[in-house]
């Protein structure tokens, strides 16, 4: 176990123009296992978020950074987080309560976020266009130019603090536009290191602004402000489409919600493998990821034996302190939390489910649980679960499987086990979903990749590459020659 004491007396300012601005009221963040003080930040209010915007636009409109620099500075912060790796673990590890082998490696999968940020930095271009192709217009030439589309609003989640952080702050700052940031209320220290990281990494007063609060209170604030030109959110569907309808005309990036499927089918190569990944990857993080494995429909030749194997990998997750290097799965967010995801297993229990293993919960701790018996109607089913409960489901029909994927009002990412080419090759083109997984379970990601939902998961890619094309415009120049 790691020592380390947090710092549980210090306020936690915004940052307004490079400096640490604090304000009268505070807010407590809380250490999700212990529930004991972890850190105070500083609220900001209307005052403090408008002054945030203005020296955004303001820097943008004056102060530019050179792509080099942008590459420089973005990479600069990589090696200062991989220097700071253990304190950055800690801090996600207290205030989101996620274990610490997992807040180790989210700050690893941070530090690449934001080298590949670096690289797609030195890549931004246009196109040569072809004009000539139409009539009239021999004596013309036309190409395109990439430009940063002003001030960024980036909005994120408490499950992921430090890496979705960086998926936004990274190619926000690579694209070359100014940042207001809004972290999670429930776990903000993560990102205000990241910021304080990245002030001694060399980036200039100005570029990287951070308001601190409730999103309730704060994002009305952010919303109206027409100065922002593009929102960047990840979160839930339902503040997803808040932000979507308050944004009018300007552009949006939503990175929502899922209640993700998953496919057993009864040629996989590797059974085991495949049962492993449905059962540990459902409760990562206690199941609090987006893309958490949720619904596991099985072969019902092979059902039996995965339930079995199934029940026995969850048996032997270790259950506990976050800070314990032995520590699997550690507490949810919130008790409030736990108790609704209690809730829920219970309705599902009283209308015909069996708890084949878990079910429990002591605090926020909610024992990693296994569903079977149960119908699509179900909330653990239809809705996203977002705790450590997976469903195991058995099919005799893949067609039929399809169908219920699909019906799902949600579509980010589906999991696909079979040897069948033909049938992987199917599931790419017919799974409405941002990505098709075959032989890996719904939560693989690489943070290179594109990444996005369709449906009521979202719109809008991330990904350095993506997110940095979201995030310019592409400004059309013609020429008469
Ligand atoms: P949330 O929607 O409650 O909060 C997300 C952010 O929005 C927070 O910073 C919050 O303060 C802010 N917010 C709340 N109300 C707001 C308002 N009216 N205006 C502006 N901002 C507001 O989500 P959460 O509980 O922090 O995160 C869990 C959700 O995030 C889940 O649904 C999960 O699936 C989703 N998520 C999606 C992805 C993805 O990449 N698709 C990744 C991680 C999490």
């Amino acid at each position: 176990m790691t020592k380390f004491d947090g710092e549980p007396t210090k306020v936690f300012g915004n940052l307004i123009n490079g400096e640490w601005v604090n304000s009268e009221e505070t807010f407590l963040v809380e250490n999700k296992y212990t529930h004991e003080p972890y850190a105070y930040v500083a609220k900001a209010d209307d005052a403090i978020v408008t002054q945030a915007i203005t020296n955004a636009v303001k820097v943008f409109k004056t102060a530019k950074l050179s792509t080099t620099d942008r590459y420089t500075i973005l990479m600069k912060a990589a090696k200062l987080f991989e220097e700071r790796k253990e304190e950055l673990a800690l801090i996600i590890c207290r205030e989101a309560g996620k274990t610490i082998t997992d807040a180790r490696g989210e700050v690893d999968r941070g530090i690449q976020t934001f080298i590949n940020s670096a690289e797609e930095a030195k890549r931004i271009a246009g196109q040569g266009l072809p004009i000539q192709g139409q009539p009239g217009n021999e004596g013309k030439m036309a190409f395109s130019i990439r430009v940063p589309v002003g001030v960024v609003c980036a909005i994120t989640p408490f499950n992921f603090p430090f890496n979705l952080t960086a998926h936004k702050v990274g190619p926000a700052i690579a694209a070359g536009n100014t940042i207001v940031l809004k972290p999670a209320e429930k776990t903000p220290v993560s990102a205000i290191k990241m910021a304080e990281i990245l002030l001694e990494a060399g980036l200039p007063a100005g570029y990287l602004n951070v308001v601190n609060g409730y999103g309730h209170e704060i994002g009305p604030v952010l919303l109206k402000d027409e100065r922002i030109a593009m929102y960047t959110f990840t979160g839930s569907p339902t503040v997803g489409k808040v932000i979507k309808s308050e944004s009018g005309i300007r552009k949006v990036t939503l990175e929502l919600g899922s209640n993700s499927p998953n496919i057993i089918h009864h040629d996989v190569s590797d059974l085991k493998r495949a049962v492993k990944l449905c059962v540990t990857k459902g409760y990562v993080n206690s199941g609090q990821a987006c893309i958490s494995v949720q619904r596991v429909y099985v072969h019902s030749s092979i059902y039996d034996e995965v339930l079995r194997d199934a029940k026995e990998i969850a048996d032997a997750i270790v259950v506990g302190n976050p800070e314990n290097d032995a520590t699997e799965v550690g507490p949810m967010i919130s008790i409030q939390e736990a108790q609704r995801v209690e809730k829920w297993v219970q309705e599902a229990v009283e209308a015909g489910a069996r708890v084949v293993t878990g079910g429990i919960r002591e605090g926020s701790v909610f024992r990693p649980t296994i569903l079977s018996d149960v119908t699509e109607d179900m909330k653990v089913m239809c809705e996203e679960v977002f705790a450590p409960v997976i469903s195991i489901v058995p099919y005799d029909d893949i067609d039929r499987v399809f169908e219920l994927v699909n019906a799902s009002r949600f579509g980010l990412q589906v999991g696909f086990f079979t040897s069948n080419l033909h049938l992987a090759m199917r599931a790419a083109q017919e799974l409405e979903f941002g990505g098709v997984n075959i032989n890996d379970v719904s939560s693989f990601r690489a943070d290179i990749l594109p990444y996005g939902g369709v449906k009521d998961s979202g719109v809008g890619k991330e990904g350095p590459r993506s997110a940095v094309e979201e995030m310019t415009d592409e400004k059309i120049i013609t020429m008469h020659i």
